[in-house]
């Protein structure tokens, strides 16, 4: 896969012209070096890590800009760190006189300055160290603001730096969680097909069949990347790369973020107010993409219904506010914005039914992605133990609130209800 061909545009036959602004992407044994004479002209500096982060590249990337002004933001690493609005400050508070950002670390360092980088205008670039999300190469900053998570629309890095020393000493969950985050596109992917079916929303072939083909390829290196493997993780960040320009191809997650991605949300979500363990991204989506592939099984094995599903206002928000608590009021203002508590799509439904049964029945089964996840020693016993059936079944019903995109999750609420 040559990356920097892709990043050079597509003229594509979906009628877009694809472009991302990502100048460099270099994913090779000793990238860091590349960064002494990446731009020279950015004589003041500010590198963004934690303590872990800095531990496994900090040095490297030191001796890399050693003629360089240099000024340091590093976050504890004892506890996750968390992008919300103290991080923000945290690093803003360094900015006077910089002119480029360097964050080193992986998806929370990426997001946090994917978001001070745009709003601050100085450009930054990153330096990967965990294989673990696709993020890096995507404009969307998962944020945690007003303790909400948030997608919010921010820039690109100008580069790319992943040095696969590095990366293969990651830890290894933090390498499966790459696996998995990409396991995840095969319900991401059914989703978008989805909602082109009954949304009538944009759609394109090179982007979904681009994606589709890195799942194929992060297959094959499941048993290598439990052994370190430098080829197999450089494939894994190959194909996370790639997956992130596709984002920025189709200009918003869809290709990559569905049903599966609200899943893990919700556990994150849910945690966060509530001070319940979730696991790390790509871990939750992966187990998630079990879910949703039961889902669409559950959904094929039934009938259609003649009405559409809803309670009433007051009981819904009662519900809401029992899962949600302080963000409840949120999603519910979000729902009613995008107007999907109002829907009905029965009619769309019954008329394309054997459009719908079709796409949902195009993915894998969940048995299948039991066994994919299983290669890279996946276990659902750890997802179940930790989460527990009936939280399980409320994500099913009350992740799709979290969001304004339509995916499976909508349809079996529609067609279902919720617990
Ligand atoms: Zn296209
Ligand atoms: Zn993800």
């Amino acid at each position: 896969m040559d990356i920097n061909k892709i990043l050079q545009g597509v003229e594509c036959s979906c009628g877009k012209n694809h472009q991302c602004d990502i100048e460099y992407v270099f994913i090779e044994n000793g990238a860091i070096k590349r960064l002494s004479k990446l731009y020279p002209d950015c004589k003041n500096v500010l590198i963004a890590a934690d303590e872990n982060t800095f531990a496994a590249a900090g040095e490297a990337v030191l001796s890399a800009l050693y003629n360089r002004n240099v000024k340091q933001v590093i976050f504890s690493g004892k506890n996750v760190l968390i992008p919300d609005e103290r991080a923000i400050d945290e690093v803003n508070k360094q900015l006077d006189g910089v002119e480029l950002i360097v964050g080193i670390g992986s998806g929370v360092m990426q997001d946090l300055c994917k978001y001070v980088s745009f709003f601050s205008g100085i450009p930054y670039l990153i330096v990967a160290t965990a294989p673990s999300m696709d993020g890096y190469a995507s404009d969307g900053a998962a944020m945690i603001l007003k303790g909400m998570k948030e997608t919010v629309k921010a820039g690109l890095p100008r580069a790319i730096i992943a040095d696969t020393d590095v990366l293969k000493n990651a830890p290894l969950e933090m390498i499966k969680a790459g696996y998995g985050d990409i396991i995840g596109k095969y319900s991401a992917l059914c989703d978008w097909k989805l909602s082109r079916a009954v949304n009538g929303e944009y759609f394109c072939q090179y982007i979904y069949d681009t994606t589709y083909k890195m799942i194929e390829n992060t297959l094959n290196t499941a048993k290598g990347l439990l052994e370190r493997d430098e080829e197999s993780v450089k494939a894994l960040m190959e194909a996370l790369t790639v997956v992130g320009i596709m984002m920025s191809f189709a200009g918003s997650s869809r290709p990559a973020s569905g049903s599966e991605h609200h899943l893990s949300h919700f556990f994150e979500i849910v945690g966060i107010v509530n001070n319940e363990n979730y696991f790390p991204h790509g871990i939750d989506v992966a187990y998630s993409t079990v879910v949703t592939a039961q889902i669409r099984e559950n959904i094929l094995k039934a009938d259609f219904p003649d009405k559409i599903f809803r309670l009433s206002d007051e009981e819904y928000a009662e519900k809401m506010k029992g899962i949600y608590k302080s963000v409840a009021e949120g999603c519910i203002a979000l729902q009613k914005k995008v107007g999907n508590y109002t829907a009905n799509r029965l009619e769309i439904y019954k008329e394309k039914e054997k459009e719908i049964r079709e796409i949902l029945s195009e993915m894998p089964s969940s048995n299948e992605i039991i066994k994919m996840l299983e290669l890279a020693e996946f276990d659902m016993t750890e997802f179940y133990n930790e989460y527990g059936i009936e939280k399980i079944e409320k994500a099913v019903s009350y992740a799709k609130d979290l969001k304004d995109r339509y995916t499976v999750l909508w349809l079996n609420y529609d067609l279902f209800g919720c617990q």
